[in-house]
């Protein structure tokens, strides 16, 4: 075939580029639009020409310049990749995107290290077919290129932190993110439209890209890989035949400079074999194809039903032919080693491995945490101070399973929160309620729990939202105080006194009961002690010791006045018995009042200047006839300062004492010669009582009968009887008539 002819032929395929390469299949698919958008550029980038100026090279002397570019362990690399959701894909299910980025470079490293099981489809082609599919097409030992998921290093304008997976959503989409994202491998997954690309397009890519923030087209229903297959927007690697990720694979290849095994379509000049780029990379192993196969060619059991065009076998298998997934199995060796090329040479790829340093997180930071919802429950309680935290555990307790984020998964504190002010309030959250009681001993103190739930809605480690749990209004009464004892008089009463007005005693009691001065026994008393919100609690208190020390309070009494008489011999027995009449209150029984006991005496009256002064004697004082009156003021001492002297007196009243004189002894004289005798009495108004002398005449010399009993009556009725001397009588008493 002349030159001329070629170029025709050249012409005429390169006009039904398009019209090949948009061939759909059954699923109404566009298998790939790289063609098409590359032949549209009407500025190949500078990298594009850079890229044809090394290809050139490459082709010049391949076998020379290939050497370098084997898998001989010094030209391995790690890609970062980054994966950009945009369009009717959203955050609905932010694990979908996760997994589906996972699985799907898990398929790019599986496919480019050839170490995919399903490459034993080729293995089984060239078991039958080896003159057309030799082992040694077959990129055994794939190509250098690893591809990790990058966790690090992202741009400042992603908004992602270290540890997040690079994965953004709704942020970008194809062609470009921006410079920002410049050294890693980009790939967009958006609808059609959100890319700007028609319906149905699976993939697209630029003819070798530069890293510069460009990337890869992925229709969502077509990335992830097997096994993976959800709903986060729109179907996420739904698709039922191409659903093994090999549409990345695919786009990649062109990505890292390879064409289509059937390029250029036509079969006098082989596409992939530098015909439509003039200069691009030769890849000499695949066989000149004119189409692409759709499908899945089955039942290759010999060379005779491989697919053909070009009247030769087609490299049907490789991810660069058009068929399903599941048929795309392998690179072939001169595939491979464009491509790690390219890789390794001319796109600018950030492969120092800082973007693949942390570790990940799982967490697509772009989609945040979705929190749960939760109906805020208000309610309020009361307690006693001590019992207050029971209670508030109890109401947490009483929230429900909604409130406990049982995982912790959806903030960066776990579970319930506490604010001492509302979710509403410019300044929440503040410091959660102590739930101490804080007043003052005696009041209610009043807490408002309002419990919140933090949502760390980027999963930064920081709450952006709060969710209302509602509140609590806790009334902390409280707790009962230790009381005090006290001694509330001088003979050492006690009376216990209570912190707050409204506490009393409850089951166990002081009893006031009376001490001993300087008391020493018995330091302590239990006493309960209930406040007015029926807190309770028992304590042991210290008594004071008492030492009659203080004030008294005197007694009040009565005075009783009264008066009476009796001979002197009696009167002491009358004074007892008046004394006995004035009653309990002048007794002073414990003797406690005063620093004499009892009732007091005096000659005058308590109201008399002179007062008191000592008492009357009690004893007749007369003249041994006439009556004696003494008036005894009776009165109370009342040592007010407890000194030891009576500061102050209460009058008992006073008693007139007449005391009559007593009966006195008589004398008996002789009163005539005959020896009568008579009695002489002390005192005038005295006269014989019962027994008398009786005057009878004694015998002249007498010597008997010496005395005479004679009672005297005094004429106040005091009667003594005594013995009373009779004088001698020396008269002749035998004389009848008494006559001498
Ligand atoms: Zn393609």
């Amino acid at each position: 075939m002349n030159n001329k002819i070629k170029n025709a032929i050249l012409l005429v395929c390169l006009s039904f580029i398009s019209i090949t390469s948009m061939a759909q299949d059954d699923d109404d698919v566009i298998r790939c639009w790289t063609d098409e958008y590359n032949a549209g550029l009407s500025d190949k980038p500078a990298n594009i020409q850079k890229f044809i100026e090394i290809a050139q090279k490459v082709k010049d002397n391949p076998y020379q310049e290939r050497a370098f570019i084997n898998c001989d362990g010094t030209n391995t690399i790690t890609i970062p990749v980054a994966v950009h959701f945009a369009g009717e894909v959203t955050c609905a299910d932010a694990a979908c995107l996760l997994a589906a980025t996972e699985a799907q470079i898990q398929v790019l490293n599986e496919d480019f290290a050839a170490t995919n099981a399903d490459i034993s489809v080729y293995n089984n082609l060239t078991a039958v077919c080896p003159g057309d599919y030799p082992a040694s097409t077959l990129a055994s030992n794939g190509t250098c290129l690893n591809f990790c998921l990058a966790t690090s290093e992202h741009p400042a304008s992603s908004g992602l932190e270290e540890g997040d997976p690079a994965i953004t959503v709704g942020q970008h989409t194809w062609p470009s993110a921006g410079a920002d994202w410049s050294g890693y491998l980009n790939i967009f997954v958006s609808d059609e439209a959100a890319a700007g690309l028609g319906t149905g397009v699976l993939g697209v890519s630029p003819l070798v890209g530069s890293a510069n923030g460009d990337g890869f087209y992925v229709l969502p229903s077509s990335f992830g890989g097997p096994g993976v297959s959800c709903t986060s927007g729109t179907g996420i690697n739904t698709s039922p035949t191409y659903n093994g990720g090999r549409t990345a694979t695919h786009e990649l290849g062109h990505y890292l400079g390879l064409e289509h095994v059937f390029a250029g379509g036509t079969c006098g000049a082989d596409g992939d074999a530098g015909a439509v780029v003039p200069g691009a990379p030769t890849v000499n192993d695949t066989s000149p194809q004119d189409a692409p196969n759709f499908g899945c060619p089955a039942n290759v059991t010999s060379c005779a039903t491989a697919p053909t065009h070009c009247g030769s076998p087609d490299m049907f298998t490789s991810f660069m032919d058009y068929g399903d997934d599941a048929c795309l199995v392998m690179f072939t060796e001169d595939q491979a080693q464009v491509m790690n090329y390219i890789a390794n040479q001319v796109i600018p790829f950030d492969t120092d491995g800082s973007k693949c340093a942390e570790v990940s997180n799982n967490t697509v930071d772009a989609c945040g945490v979705s929190c749960p919802t939760v109906t805020p429950m208000n309610d309020v309680g009361s307690a006693c101070a001590s019992a207050i935290g029971t209670l508030v555990t109890d109401w947490q307790a009483s929230l429900g399973a909604d409130f406990m984020d049982p995982d912790g998964s959806n903030g960066p504190n776990a579970g319930l929160q506490y604010s001492s002010v509302p979710i509403t309030d410019a300044t929440f959250p503040q410091t959660a309620p102590t739930g101490t009681y804080a007043g003052d001993g005696c009041g209610n103190d009043v807490q408002t729990w309002y419990a919140y739930y933090e949502c760390d809605d980027n999963s930064d480690g920081t709450a952006e939202s709060y969710i209302d749990a509602g509140n609590y209004a806790l009334t902390i009464f409280a707790d009962a105080q230790a009381p005090t004892i006290v001694a509330d008089d001088l003979v050492c009463n006690y009376s216990v006194m209570f912190a707050c007005a409204g506490d009393s005693e409850g089951s166990t009691t002081v009893d006031g009961s009376t001490e001993a001065p300087g008391y020493a026994g018995n330091p302590t008393e239990s006493v309960e002690v209930v406040t007015a919100n029926g807190c309770t609690a028992t304590f042991m208190v210290a008594k004071a010791a008492c030492s009659s020390t203080g004030s008294l309070n005197c007694p009040t009494v009565t005075a009783v006045n009264t008066s009476g008489s009796a001979c002197a011999s009696e009167i002491g027995t009358f004074v007892t018995d008046w004394q006995a009449s004035l009653g309990a209150d002048f007794m002073d029984a414990d003797g406690a009042n005063g620093p004499n006991a009892g009732l007091q005496y005096s000659s005058v009256a308590i109201g008399d200047a002179t007062f008191p002064q000592a008492a009357p004697t009690g004893v007749y004082a007369g003249d041994g006839c006439t009556s004696e009156v003494q008036t005894w003021y009776a009165y109370y001492e009342c040592d007010n300062n407890s000194d030891g002297t009576a500061d102050s007196f209460v009058d008992a009243g006073n008693c007139a004492l007449t005391i009559y004189a007593d009966a006195q002894a008589p004398t008996i004289v002789a009163d005539d010669a005959v020896c009568n005798y008579s009695v002489m009495f002390a005192c005038a108004g005295d006269s014989e009582g019962t027994t008398t002398v009786d005057g009878s005449v004694e015998d002249s010399g007498y010597a008997g009968n010496p005395s005479e009993s004679v009672e005297v009556v005094t004429m106040d009725g005091c009667t003594q009887t005594f013995m009373v001397s009779k004088p001698a009588c020396d008269c002749n008493c035998d004389a009848e008539g008494g006559q001498f």
